[in-house]
């Protein structure tokens, strides 16, 4: 194209040349299909289901996918469904659907766990939501304190659940303390949130949320809302309702399984059997099973793991 062309009749130029470059077949009319069996809502027509967690908080779910399944039928059904699709034929011997998903949940066949998807609305201390954010499979939309100004909610224990720091794991606490230690941690709970009426008089004055924020305490609380699907829901619940998860952190997970067990209990109940409520066993604690003999390392830690399995196997 000449260059003296003018840039307008250029860009009319190139956008006619388009069509050509993209000619293929035309689209063709869309072919709708009935349900063979009437469909039911998994929510049962709820818009919300929602569990409360701790003073302020609460785990809830929005929605879910499928949203809806064959009468009769849960969302299991969407597992099963994708799964024949990679078995076929393969699949009749294992024809029943919770024969089925619990074969997918053994053999960590994951990705028909994949097609089923929560959406759940969230409110939770900052301190558990930077716990949170680091699953990073899901799709997450947080409320912006830059944008608004944050609402006065903060996380505070009750004096019989304030808890002491355990000596054998450094990331953890064990058992409760003393009633005056625990009224002293109260009170500087109490101290933090009282730079909220600061933060609020600050910013009528001028200074700006997204720096205000700053002052504010980790225990404030925070929403997003958070879509992820069963396959890396199970990986987050499997960590984050573990013993060795902050405690917080595992209230808001449990609420979470409350939530999907009803839409997917074929699959919660194998991913309790065969996940949340099973072992792991390493190389060494197998040999020292078979042989009888002591687990063959001089690491402190893992023998100590070793004597946790021991016990939990009655052994
Ligand atoms: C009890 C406990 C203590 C912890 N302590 C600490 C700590 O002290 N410090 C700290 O920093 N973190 C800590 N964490 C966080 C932990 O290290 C993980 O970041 C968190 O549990 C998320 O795990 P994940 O990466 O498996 O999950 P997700 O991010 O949900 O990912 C799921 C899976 O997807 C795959 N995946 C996702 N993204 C990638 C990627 N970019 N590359 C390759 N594979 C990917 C991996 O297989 C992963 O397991 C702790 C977690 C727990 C449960």
């Amino acid at each position: 194209m000449p260059s003296d062309v003018p840039t307008e009749q250029r860009a009319t130029t190139t956008t006619s040349v388009l069509p050509e470059m993209m000619a293929g077949a035309p689209v063709r009319p869309m072919v709708r299909t009935a349900p063979e069996t009437p469909l039911i809502d998994v929510m049962g027509g709820s818009s919300r289901w929602q569990i409360p967690v701790h003073e302020h908080g609460f785990v809830a779910l929005c929605d879910a996918m499928p949203r809806l399944v064959p009468e009769g039928k849960t969302a299991d059904f969407a597992i099963v469904q994708a799964a024949r699709v990679s078995y076929g034929d393969g699949t009749k011997h294992v024809n029943e659907d919770r024969g089925l998903v619990r074969y997918l949940l053994r053999h960590r066949h994951t990705t028909p766990l994949e097609m089923v998807e929560f959406k759940f609305h969230i409110a939770m201390p900052i301190f558990i939501a930077r716990q949170w954010i680091r699953h990073r499979t899901a799709n997450v939309n947080e409320c912006s304190a830059r944008y608004s100004i944050m609402p006065d909610r903060f996380y505070r224990p009750s004096i019989s659940s304030v808890r002491k720091q355990s000596k054998s794991n450094r990331q953890g606490s064990d058992g409760t303390i003393d009633v005056g230690t625990a009224e002293q941690f109260l009170e500087l709970l109490a101290d933090a949130e009282a730079h909220y009426a600061k933060y609020l008089k600050l910013i009528e004055q001028g200074v700006a949320r997204e720096l205000a924020r700053a002052a504010l305490p980790v225990s404030l609380y925070t929403e997003w809302y958070w879509k992820c699907d069963l396959h890396n829901i199970f990986h987050f619940l499997s960590l984050r309702m573990d013993d060795h998860a902050q405690l917080e952190i595992q209230d808001f997970a449990r609420a979470m399984f409350a939530l999907i067990k009803p839409i997917v209990p074929i699959a919660c109940e194998a991913f309790e059997d065969y996940r949340l409520k099973s072992m792991h066993l390493t190389a060494l604690e197998v040999e020292a099973l078979r042989s009888g003999q002591p687990l063959a390392t001089e690491n402190s830690r893992e023998r100590a793991e070793w004597e946790a399995k021991r016990s939990q196997l009655g052994l």
